[in-house]
């Protein structure tokens, strides 16, 4: 018998057991269904982003990840409420105010003042700033406000915002704000009546894992699928796909997950998030950071639009806050001798190490960065709908990915651990 056949057999399935790298076919393959149409932009509180959470589990399950601990699937949603005012009825000096003249926020269920409560009435007089008085009051938990008319244009300024529907994950701990136009000096006696309207929904993150040798030491690789939705007044093309911010980060946070699923059991637990309502609020990783103990994650690689080559040239990946940390040393260490290279993010008058979702998890100390490629300060498709993929660089973006997943070995192997971030330099 020949054996030839059956050496070539056993040498073929060695090689489809082997590391499962991400392709460009592979990656357009998913950037192209997380990025089209039909998902409408993925705005956070739409229909769509639940397909594309339901999407991003599926590619989870054929990456054999598990789900994170205490789930029973991919799906990590919570509640979500919007709270708009309702009825809202004001009097003053024992006279009813006309209801043109009275605009509010109310984020508790009822609310009712009147003199001699713990809400006393601060006048706004025709000298005074309205919108320093105003954005004091924010902060606090019960303002009333009675508005001299000769604010009317900025008071109908804020009053847009105030009638805007409030997002909020947990209820009553809001402020409740009561503006009056009106020209009365003094106010003797008063009575405020108003209340909220609340309607819940849910919104999710999709998080997964791979256990890990040392169980509690984990390392995270991050990024929101959620983008901007329907931009109007754009005309013929009005869906903000967002391909590079960020179904690109979303597509390395899948690949990622079955390249490390194919390399066996890691030696730390590594966990795969796709974040939820990044450009709304910031909702999902503050979500995420409660479910977990910050103690434990040691080093957050948080993905944010690596479709487009940086300013550095291709094959160059720059990082946020990266004197913060060691982080991005360990990194640079990780790929030396390799085409590609690690380095300080060149926008730092940007702030970006605030403006995506690992702000969250470096308040708590961990060593939690945004890794880019973006050309962010000359990118014409930055947050405008002609964010599609055929704007990127499909081989960049493979590559990139794969230049994340080689900086990283030394931390998930356990050979390297960042420095902590230290919270307080966090604001
Ligand atoms: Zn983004």
């Amino acid at each position: 018998m020949n054996k030839a056949p059956f050496l070539l057999l056993l040498v073929l399935s060695v090689s489809a057991c082997g590391p499962n790298e991400p392709t460009v076919e592979e990656t357009t393959r998913v950037i192209s269904i997380l990025a089209s149409d039909e998902m409408r932009g993925r705005q956070a509180f739409s229909p769509e982003a639940w397909d594309a959470a339901n999407y991003i589990a599926s590619e989870f399950t054929s990456a054999g990840i598990k789900p994170l601990e205490g789930d029973t699937d991919f799906i990590q949603d919570f509640p979500l409420y919007t709270v708009s005012t309702g009825e809202l009825t004001v009097a003053l000096n024992g006279q009813d105010v006309d209801p043109s003249q009275v605009v509010g926020s109310v984020s508790s269920e009822s609310i009712s003042w009147e003199n001699g409560g713990d809400v006393a009435p601060i006048m706004v007089g025709a000298a005074d700033d309205l919108m320093a008085v105003w954005r004091m009051g924010r902060r606090a938990p019960a303002t009333l406000l009675i508005v001299h008319p000769t604010h009317k244009d900025a008071f109908d300024q804020i009053a847009g915002f105030l009638r805007r529907p409030a997002r909020t994950t947990t209820l009553g701990g809001g402020s409740n704000m009561v503006m009056v136009l009106s020209d009365v000096k003094k106010v003797d006696s008063f009575q405020v009546q108003g209340s909220a309207e609340v309607s819940e929904s849910s919104i999710a993150n999709v998080a997964g894992m791979l256990e890990g040798k040392r169980k509690n030491e984990i390392v995270v690789f991050s990024a929101h699928y959620d983008h901007l939705g329907i931009q109007s007044g754009a005309e013929a093309d009005s869906i903000a796909n967002g391909a590079n911010d960020d179904a690109s980060g979303t597509t390395a946070v899948i690949e990622l997950a079955k390249y490390f699923a194919s390399m066996g059991k890691p030696e730390r637990t590594i966990y795969f998030v796709a974040f939820t309502a990044e450009e709304s609020g910031g909702y999902g990783s503050r979500h995420f950071s409660e479910q977990v103990n910050p103690d434990e994650i040691v080093a957050m690689f948080n993905i944010e639009m690596i479709g487009k080559p940086a300013v550095e040239g291709p094959n160059t990946a720059w990082i946020t806050g990266f004197d913060r940390s060691d982080f991005g040393t360990i990194l640079q260490e990780a790929v030396e001798g390799t085409v590609f290279s690690f380095y300080a993010d060149p926008y730092p008058d940007q702030n970006l190490f605030y403006r995506s979702d690992n702000a969250t998890l470096a308040r708590l100390g961990v060593p939690a960065h945004s890794i880019s490629t973006t050309p962010i300060d000359v990118d014409p498709d930055y947050h405008q709908v002609s964010d599609e993929v055929s704007t990127l660089d499909l081989d960049h973006l493979t590559n990139t990915i794969k230049a994340i997943a080689a900086g990283a070995v030394t931390i998930v192997s356990g050979e390297k651990t960042p420095t902590r971030i230290d919270p307080q330099t966090v604001n």
